[in-house]
């Protein structure tokens, strides 16, 4: 392939290199035609395969239809697309914790891309959940970037066996919509690498996408567009990244500098940027160098996706793993004396007119035209025999007197009731974020109407991402948490709700109980072009477990309707260097009466660190399933960068010396079993001592201060006997150094001395510790 490439590259004019560095039209890269370059056409995802049914576009006007499309769901402008699978959304899928399962969902977007002629899916998104009001929290997977990074990995695998290229976005910190095309956010570096690079990073390395799109935002000052250290230093050189950089539609500012920083392909078209770029290269401010390794990266995708044939996607059977999806990431949040399963002889109230016209998918460019959308009505009435329905709420989901008395009156006369609330369509939406945490008060005031009528009330909840609880709860016995679960989602929550389905999905983001409990509530979603992340690496449960806040459903909980037990953590060593990997096992056993998944987790919990670190955080999951009364072994492999936190005035990432507890665990919140480890690391992490180092950072080093003492009794300003408690009394002088040694000695010691003697001091440490 590199063959191909190089010998078009050579043919190239400079005026071609350039046309082939932006798009054509809103959806494909240039063609040129005297050398065969062909056009790849790419498309939105990630929840299936978003094609226009026309594409011939010549006008501005039917760009935009494209646009026009994005922003409902009502059917004259889902017409508009190609019917094609709706898989569950990201952050319903991020709920399966099954990594297989994402494969398969990929593979399928994959399969249908190649149907259409689409080489290049614009997905996943893999931003981290660092605020459930995030507009498009629907369209990411996790608050965790193991989860978010294991899962995108997976889906991308899974799009790439078709054939087809996938595009990992949006590249980095775009966690909020507000003001999105400028807002800067400001994060420690610390948190950009163990938090928000740290997903990015397991994707590049272990997936290897066609393209990564950079996102609107900027990151400490600088827009990704222009970002020469995340986009070359880091993405390209340090992580190996071969593939093409693609900015998000529209998100150039100068085209020179974006190129410059290593951004390669620009979309949509645009003429006028094209010309700059041009000038640059001719006038010398774009080196040809930085061009020939964009052409050459964008040469890679035209010669492995403008031409492959078209093959005949599988709709049935794809149809059946979007069920399956929506099913295993479908979470039981509360099941109270066993509400659930229901009976299909009982007597059912459906109530809530998101079971006749369900929230299946969120709005913006993700959203697709679905084949064959089901209705969760329709599906529970396909199990059960007696069942009545009574909206409760209208379509702009306000509820009146009638409403709430016909709910009411159905509920009475009910075995039970099945009640669908959550959050309606135009709250979850790109380029907006939520306002409220809360579902609708119509919503709310039904449940409690309901509920009071017939306290067998189950809620299913469809919403893209977390939702305030506590206000209405405690008033039913079960929830299930549905989320947006695409066109068979509602089969899914019929299966269930009889239990066809055993409900296997965890909670790959914390609820907490309060909006104001949220580690970036004070900051949210940023002002005067400012989004702080203030609260550092503490994201999520990380922060809530630090934080000792309870939330109403912690990270990683979900219930099933059988029981697993955990037992015989087994460490293949308690002792390790840094350099080690070490293997843990241990055995889940299914206890119940049915069949059924179970995510276990494992969190690392270190002690004595040097920088500050979470209580525990997750570095491994499995999802297995087991028969009843079946076991299995589990077994996970922990290496270096599991023990690691990124310490940033070293600019490395480090494993302090010390014990560390392995946890195994149903949910962050739930754990089983427990293991220590000692770890004995090999990695010299010196800070250089001057000046203004404290005495006690002299004395807690003993290297640097046998050669301290060496050069204070070369100068007779310390007598030869020294005495411990002299020392001792040194190390609570909690003055800077150099203060600290010129008041002792009167005075004596110049700092330019003082310097010199600082350099020898440091020479003689690290090499006494390397040693
Ligand atoms: C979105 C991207 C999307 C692109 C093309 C942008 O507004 O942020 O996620 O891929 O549009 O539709």
């Amino acid at each position: 392939m590199s063959d191909r490439v190089d010998s078009i590259l050579e043919l190239l004019t400079v005026e071609e290199k350039v046309s082939l560095c932006s798009g054509f039209g809103p959806w494909s890269t240039k063609k040129i035609e005297r050398l065969g370059v062909e056009p790849v056409f790419m498309s939105d995802g990630p929840h299936g395969a978003r094609w226009m049914k026309t594409q011939s576009y010549t006008t501005r006007a039917q760009w935009d239809m494209s646009s026009l499309a994005s922003f409902t769901t009502k059917s004259g402008y889902l017409d508009l697309l190609h019917p094609v699978t709706n898989f569950p959304s990201l952050a319903t899928l991020g709920s399966s914790w099954n990594r297989e399962l994402i494969y398969e969902v990929g593979k399928s977007i994959g399969e249908e891309c190649r149907e259409l002629g689409i080489g290049l899916l614009l997905a996943p998104g893999v931003n981290i959940v660092r605020h459930p009001l995030c507009g498009r929290a629907y369209e990411y997977f996790s608050e965790d970037p193991v989860v978010a990074g294991e899962m995108g990995a997976h889906y991308i695998m899974g799009v790439q066996s078709t054939g087809i290229g996938a595009t990992v976005k949006h590249f980095v910190c775009n966690n909020a919509e507000f003001e999105r095309l400028s807002m800067d956010s400001v994060v420690e570096e610390r948190a950009l690498r163990e938090i928000y690079l740290a997903t990015f990073e397991r994707i590049v390395k272990n997936a290897k996408p066609s393209m990564v799109m950079e996102s609107y935002n900027k990151v400490n000052g600088t827009s990704l567009v222009e970002n020469r250290r995340l986009l070359t230093d880091i993405l390209k050189k340090e992580w190996g990244f071969e593939g093409a950089v693609i900015s998000d539609w529209w998100a150039v500012n100068d085209r020179v500098d974006s190129f410059n920083a290593g951004m390669d392909l620009e979309m949509p078209q645009n003429a006028f940027n094209d010309d700059l770029l041009l000038k640059g290269a001719k006038e010398g401010s774009v080196s040809m160098e930085q061009l020939d390794d964009s052409c050459r990266r964008i040469l890679g995708l035209v010669v492995k996706y403008a031409s492959l044939e078209k093959v005949k996607a599988d709709y049935a059977a794809h149809h059946a793993i979007a069920r399956r999806a929506a099913g295993e990431s479908i979470v039981l949040l509360k099941n109270e004396d066993d509400a659930l399963p229901l009976g299909k002889d009982s007597k059912i109230a459906v109530i809530g007119s998101f079971a006749e016209a369900p929230r299946y998918q969120g709005l913006g460019c993700s959203i697709v035209n679905p084949r064959e959308l089901l209705g969760p009505l329709a599906e529970i009435e396909k199990k059960a025999a007696d069942v009545t329905y009574a909206p409760g709420y209208d379509e702009d989901h306000n509820t009146n007197a009638e409403l709430l008395a016909e709910s009411v009156n159905v509920a009475k006369t009910a075995g039970c009731v099945i009640l669908f609330a959550g959050l309606p369509e135009h709250l979850e939406t790109e380029t907006h974020d939520r306002e409220d945490y809360n579902i609708p008060g119509s919503h709310v005031r039904l449940i409690e109407a309901v509920s009071s009528a017939n306290p067998n009330t189950v809620v299913v909840l469809q919403n893209g991402s977390a939702v305030a609880m506590s206000p209405w709860m405690d008033r039913v016995p079960a929830i299930v948490e549905a989320w947006l679960g695409g066109e068979a989602g509602a089969g899914a929550i019929a299966d269930v709700l009889f239990g066809d389905v055993n409900p296997s999905g965890k909670l790959a983001v914390t609820f907490p109980e309060r909006i104001e409990d949220i580690p970036g509530y004070l900051n949210f979603p940023g002002e005067n072009g400012k989004h702080v992340y203030s609260e550092g690496i503490f994201v999520g449960y990380r922060y809530y477990e630090k934080k000792d806040i309870k939330p109403t459903f912690p990270f990683g909980y979900g219930l099933s309707y059988t029981q697993f037990q955990y037992s015989g953590i087994k460490l293949d060593k308690d002792t390790m260097t840094n350099e080690d990997s070490l293997k843990v096992s241990f055995t889940v056993t299914n206890t119940g009466d049915r069949a059924g998944k179970e995510i276990a987790q494992l969190y690392v919990k270190p002690y004595g660190s040097r920088l500050k670190r979470p209580v525990k955080e997750l570095k491994e999951f499995t999802k297995i399933h087991l028969e009843p009364g079946m076991s299995k072994v589990v077994e996970f492999t922990l290496d270096n960068r599991d023990f690691a936190y990124y310490d940033d005035y070293h600019q490395e990432w480090v494993v302090d010396s010390g014990t560390y507890t392995i946890n195994v665990g149903a949910s962050s919140a739930d754990i089983r079993l427990s293991a220590d480890l000692e770890i004995e690391s090999n990695q010299v992490v010196f800070t250089p001592l001057t000046g203004e180092s404290y005495c006690y950072n002299l004395v807690d080093n003993p290297h640097a201060l046998a050669a301290f003492k060496d050069i204070m009794m070369r100068n007779g300003l310390w007598a030869e006997d020294v005495s411990d408690e002299f020392i001792e009394a040194i190390r609570h002088n909690f003055i800077p150094l150099f203060k600290s040694i010129t008041r002792q000695t009167g005075g004596k010691v110049r700092r330019e001395e003082f310097d010199s003697w600082m350099d020898e001091v440091n020479a003689k440490a690290l090499e006494a510790m390397k040693k």
